[in-house]
C-alpha cells in the first residue's frame, strides 16, 4: 500500500498517527494509495517554506536556470509518462486513451514554459510625453508576484496542475500546491519529478488535505500572494469571498453550448461532439452540454449523433478500446441520474443511455428539453447532453448567451462571414469555429466570462497573472 505525505521543504510529512484518507479506484474501489492529511499547522509550514524560498532563492533565480529546470521536469514526464498514465487511470477512472493525451498535453505545458520563462519582457516608457519627463526615464518590468497558492479539481490532475506550477515557476515565484483530494497521487509524482529535474526544495510545497481545511486555510493565510484555482463554481465564490486583497485567477463550469447551422458538415460536427460530450464521462469543464442544431438538419444529426453513441464501448478504463469509464464517485453518478430522470418526468426524451451501473452513466443523449430543467441550465459534468433544434441564427445566438456560464462555444458552419458574426456575439471566453467547445491548446488564452472565472490561463496569460508590473524612474541629472 502507497501512503503519500505532504511535502514540505522537500521533507515528506509522513507520520504514522496522523489521520489518512484512502485514494480509491473509482472503476473497481480499490485502495490506490492512502494519504496523509494535513492540517492547519503543516499549511502554515508550507506557506512559510514558500515565502523564504522565495525570497531567498527563487527571486535570485536567473530565467536560463528557469527554464532549464522546466525543459528537465518535461523530459523527465517523457520518459515516465506509462507511470503517470497508470496513476491518472487509477485513481481518476479516465480511460487509458485520455490519460495518454493528457500527458502529452501536459509535457509540452513544461515546455512552453521553459521557452516562455526566457521571454518575461518589460517596456521603456516614452517620458517625454509628458511636458515634465524631458530629462527622465520610465522602465516597466514584470516581477513574480511571490507565494502562489495553487488549487486544483480532479478532472486533469497533472494538465491542470501543469496549468498553474509551471507558468508559476517560469515567472520566479514559489507555489503551495493544494491538489484534490481524490487525486493527490500524480500531484505527489509531479512534486517529485521537479525535484528530481533540480528544482530546489520548497519551490513547490506540496499540502495533502481537504478543502474545507486547508483549502480554507490557504485561502485565508496572509503571507499568500495570489490564488490560482481550477474548480466548482460553489467552492470558486466562497474562494472570491475570501480571498481579500489577493491577486485570483478562476477557472470555473459550464454548460458548454455547440451550434450546428444547416450547412454544415455533419459527419465532422458528430465526430467532434461525440468525444466533446462523452470523453472522460463529461467531466470535461468545457464539455459538450448543449447542442443547438437547425431544424432543416435536426433530425438528420440527431440519427446518426444516436447511433453513434450507441457505439461508445463502456468498459475498464485500463482498456486501450474504452471510450467510457466510470464517473468519479458513486454521489456524482446518482446525482446526475437523478437529473436525467427529473428531465425525464418533465417531459425530456431519453434517445438513449441514461443507465446507471456501479459509477458509470452510459452515454445519455437527452431531447424536448426545456429551460430551466437541471441537464440544461446547471453544469452535468456527466455524459449527458442534449440536443435542440433552432430556427433563426438570432435565435439560437440568444439561447446560447442565456445561460450563467460563458467558457467556451463550438460553432459549425462553412459560411464564414456567419462563423465570424456568430463568434462576436457569443459571450464566451472562446469560440472554436468547425471545432467543438471541448477542445483545448495549452498555449491560447483559456478562460471565462460571466460565472465561468476570472482571469486566463494558457501558459503565457497565466504568467501575465502572476506577475505584478512595476514601474522604474531615473532622473537624469542636467
Ligand atoms: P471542487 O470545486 O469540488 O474542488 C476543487 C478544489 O478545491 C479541490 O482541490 C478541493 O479540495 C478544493 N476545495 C474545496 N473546498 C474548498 C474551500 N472551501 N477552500 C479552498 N479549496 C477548496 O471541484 P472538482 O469537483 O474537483 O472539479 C470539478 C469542477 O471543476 C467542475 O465544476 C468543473 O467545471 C471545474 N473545472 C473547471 C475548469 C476550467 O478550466 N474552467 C477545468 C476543470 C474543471
Amino acid at each position: 500500500m502507497m501512503r503519500i505525505g505532504s511535502i514540505i521543504g522537500g521533507e515528506e510529512r509522513n507520520d504514522r498517527n496522523r489521520e489518512t484518507l484512502a485514494v480509491k479506484n473509482p472503476y473497481n474501489g480499490e485502495v490506490v494509495a492512502e494519504i496523509v492529511l494535513a492540517g492547519e499547522e503543516e499549511l502554515d509550514d508550507a506557506v512559510k517554506s514558500s515565502l523564504s524560498v522565495f525570497k531567498n532563492t527563487m527571486k535570485m533565480m536567473p530565467a536560463y536556470e528557469r527554464a532549464r529546470i522546466l525543459a528537465k521536469a518535461a523530459e523527465l514526464l517523457e520518459e515516465q509518462k506509462e507511470d503517470f498514465a497508470e496513476i491518472i487511470v487509477q485513481e481518476a477512472g479516465k480511460p487509458i486513451k485520455h490519460s495518454w493525451a493528457e500527458i502529452m498535453r501536459s509535457i509540452q505545458i513544461l515546455r512552453y514554459a521553459s521557452e516562455l520563462s526566457k521571454h518575461l519582457t518589460g517596456e521603456v516608457l516614452q517620458m517625454e510625453a509628458d511636458v515634465r519627463g524631458s530629462d527622465r526615464l520610465g522602465f516597466v518590468k514584470r516581477v513574480p508576484v511571490g507565494v502562489v497558492a495553487a488549487i486544483t479539481p480532479f478532472n486533469f490532475p497533472l494538465n491542470l496542475s501543469l496549468h498553474k506550477i509551471a507558468p508559476a515557476i517560469a515567472a520566479g515565484n514559489t507555489v503551495v500546491f493544494k491538489p484534490a483530494e481524490k487525486t493527490p497521487v500524480s500531484a505527489y509524482k509531479l512534486v517529485n519529478l521537479f525535484e528530481e529535474a533540480g528544482l530546489p526544495d520548497g519551490v513547490i510545497n506540496l499540502v495533502l488535505g481537504t478543502g474545507e481545511t486547508v483549502g480554507r486555510a490557504l485561502v485565508t493565510h496572509k503571507d499568500v500572494h495570489k490564488i490560482t484555482f481550477t474548480g466548482s463554481l460553489a467552492v470558486g465564490k466562497m474562494i472570491r469571498e475570501t480571498a481579500g486583497f489577493k491577486k485570483v485567477t478562476m477557472e470555473l463550469g459550464s454548460n458548454s453550448p455547440n451550434l450546428i447551422f444547416e450547412d454544415a458538415d455533419l459527419d465532422q460536427a458528430v465526430e467532434s461532439l461525440l468525444t466533446a460530450a462523452f470523453a472522460f464521462s463529461g467531466q470535461v469543464c468545457v464539455s459538450a452540454q448543449r447542442i443547438y442544431v437547425h431544424e432543416d438538419v435536426y433530425d438528420k444529426f440527431l440519427g446518426k449523433f444516436v447511433e453513434a453513441a450507441r457505439k461508445l464501448k463502456i468498459g475498464d478504463p485500463r482498456d486501450e478500446e474504452t471510450d467510457i469509464g466510470p464517473m468519479i464517485e458513486a454521489a456524482a453518478a446518482k446525482r446526475a441520474k437523478e437529473w436525467i430522470e427529473e428531465a425525464r418526468s418533465q417531459g425530456a426524451v431519453i434517445e438513449t443511455g441514461g443507465e446507471l451501473d456501479g459509477n458509470t452513466l452510459s452515454p445519455t443523449i437527452i431531447t424536448e428539453v426545456e429551460k430551466g430543467m437541471k441537464v440544461v441550465t446547471d453544469e452535468a459534468f456527466a455524459p449527458l447532453v442534449s440536443v435542440m433544434p433552432f430556427k433563426t441564427e438570432e435565435e439560437a445566438v440568444n439561447r446560447t448567451n442565456d445561460s450563467i456560464y460563458g467558457l467556451q462555444a463550438g460553432v459549425f458552419t462553412k459560411d464564414i462571414d456567419r462563423a465570424f458574426r456568430v463568434a462576436e456575439s457569443l459571450e464566451m471566453g472562446g469560440v472554436w469555429i468547425n471545432e467543438s467547445s471541448a477542445y483545448r491548446q495549452d498555449n491560447y488564452p483559456y478562460g471565462g466570462v460571466k460565472q465561468s472565472g476570472l482571469g486566463r490561463e494558457g501558459v503565457k496569460y497565466a504568467m501575465d497573472e502572476m506577475t505584478e508590473i512595476k514601474f522604474i524612474g531615473v532622473k537624469l541629472a542636467k
